[in-house]
């Protein structure tokens, strides 16, 4: 362990990270802070808005992401029209996501780290022992390696729906304050977010044989405000600054693909964009890296390690596609004639059997496990059943209710 800040071209260090959104910039805080040396090397995204919530802005501040919790800002309210129902209880926090990741990247230079913007073009075992990143400027070696270069990353295991997310960013007037929507219609749905700043994005989700040219899209957004009936989010007046078409498909790969080489973030498990919480889990991830990796450094066997980390990823799946299933069903009720919505929640409850075929649904009995100790993965004995295949190590009671409340967490 030396107390490097950044790295040059040809340089070695202990953890090299790839990728500097949510997941890689709270990795590399982490392990920094854990006096490891670290490189992180980030290409910037393209430009888009995202909601963030309360929790979220929770585990930044948790993570001493201090201006990427700051540029979050306040929650504001959401609007919801799903299944037939308006609320209008929902919170969040619209962000734009290139100020967030440059306040990401702040809050790395301010704890000492530079963020290196050269892409990685591949990863490779390297001779001597760990591993090697090569970038167009020269390699760089590393001991381990967190991966969390977001949906690019490969290794891909399973797959949702297909799902393309149409994007349109405006200039809107000032005023009105930040705000969001997310509406179902016919054949996929809208979601809209007005940040402090006058952006407006509007985002269609949908299959991709949905071929839309700009008129179809207008049509879509049109018909979703129009059930909203809110002005608020009405490009009248707006200035257009651009659109564009990404991949939103659920996806799931090898989080522990070999020693000391972990995926975390999107990399591991990427989210249906309906969750709203995909940089909630991105954060979630780090930190169960940042304890993988120190403790691979420090010396402990990789398999409990990566037993760990896969068993995790296996649990945030198996919900993810459950809770997914369950919402798309729900719209499919209450749209019949509307194929979209049938085929998603088919396919979310095809994942959902095939990731609950795997649990053992026998008694409950203890076991030694790989659990999240701090910041270190040790093997303890806990409380292994169907409910919770990854098992429960420590249990807490209550004083109001006095009944006995699972610290699940303690290992997510
Ligand atoms: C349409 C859509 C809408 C979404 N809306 C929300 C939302 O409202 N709320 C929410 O919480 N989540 C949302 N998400 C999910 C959220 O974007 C991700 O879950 C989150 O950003 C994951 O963080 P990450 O750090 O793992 O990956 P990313 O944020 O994707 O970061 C990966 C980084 O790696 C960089 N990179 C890639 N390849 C290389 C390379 N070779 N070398 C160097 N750098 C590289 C990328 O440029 C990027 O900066 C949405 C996703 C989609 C697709």
């Amino acid at each position: 362990m030396r107390p490097v800040l950044t790295a040059a071209p040809d340089a070695s260090v202990d953890v090299g990270v790839l990728g500097a959104g949510p997941a890689g910039c709270a990795a590399a805080l982490g392990l920094h802070r854990l006096r490891y040396s670290v490189a992180i090397l980030g290409r910037p995204r393209p430009a888009a808005s995202e909601g963030l919530g309360e929790r979220c802005v929770a585990r930044l501040l948790e993570a001493g992401l201090e201006r990427a919790a700051a540029a979050a800002g306040r929650s504001a309210p959401r609007i919801g029209v799903w299944a037939g129902t308006r609320s209008t209880r929902g919170r969040e926090c619209p962000i734009d996501r290139t100020a967030f990741d440059e306040a990401l990247a702040l809050d790395l230079a301010l704890a000492g780290l530079r963020l290196d913007r050269r892409a990685a073009r591949a990863i490779a075992a390297d001779a001597g022992g760990g591993w090697r990143i090569d970038t167009a400027q020269g390699s760089l070696r590393c001991r381990a390696i967190l991966d969390a270069r977001g949906r690019r990353s490969g290794g891909v295991e399973r797959l949702g729906p297909r799902l393309v997310a149409w994007s349109e960013r405006w200039r809107i007037a000032a005023g009105g304050g930040p705000g969001s929507a997310v509406v179902a219609i016919d054949d996929g749905w809208c979601w809209f977010a007005r940040d402090a700043n006058g952006i407006l994005q509007r985002q269609f989700i949908c299959a991709p044989r949905t071929r839309l040219d700009r008129e179809q899209l207008r049509e879509r957004f049109e018909t979703a405000t129009a059930t909203l009936q809110e002005d608020a989010f009405s490009t009248q007046r707006a200035q257009f600054l651009g659109a564009r078409a990404t991949a939103a498909v659920m996806r799931r790969a090898d989080a522990a693909p070999s020693p000391g080489r972990l995926r975390i973030g999107d990399a591991a498990l990427a989210l249906d964009p309906l969750a709203g919480h995909g940089v909630h889990e991105a954060l979630q991830s780090a930190r169960v890296g940042v304890a993988a990796i120190h403790s691979y450094l420090d010396g402990t066997d990789w398999t409990p390690i990566a037993r760990f980390v896969r068993e995790r990823s296996d649990e945030v799946w198996r919900r993810a596609v459950a809770t997914a299933g369950t919402f798309y069903r729900e719209q499919a009720r209450s749209l019949p004639g509307a194929p979209f919505w049938a085929a998603a929640a088919d396919h979310y409850e095809r994942l959902s059997v095939d990731a609950n075929a795997r649990i053992d649904a026998g008694a409950g009995r203890f076991e030694r496990r790989p659990v999240l100790n701090g910041e270190r993965i040790e093997l303890r004995p806990v409380w292994v059943s169907a409910r919770w295949p990854r098992g429960v190590w420590r249990a807490a009671v209550t004083r109001a209710s006095r009944e006995v409340r699972d610290e699940h967490d303690e290992q997510s």
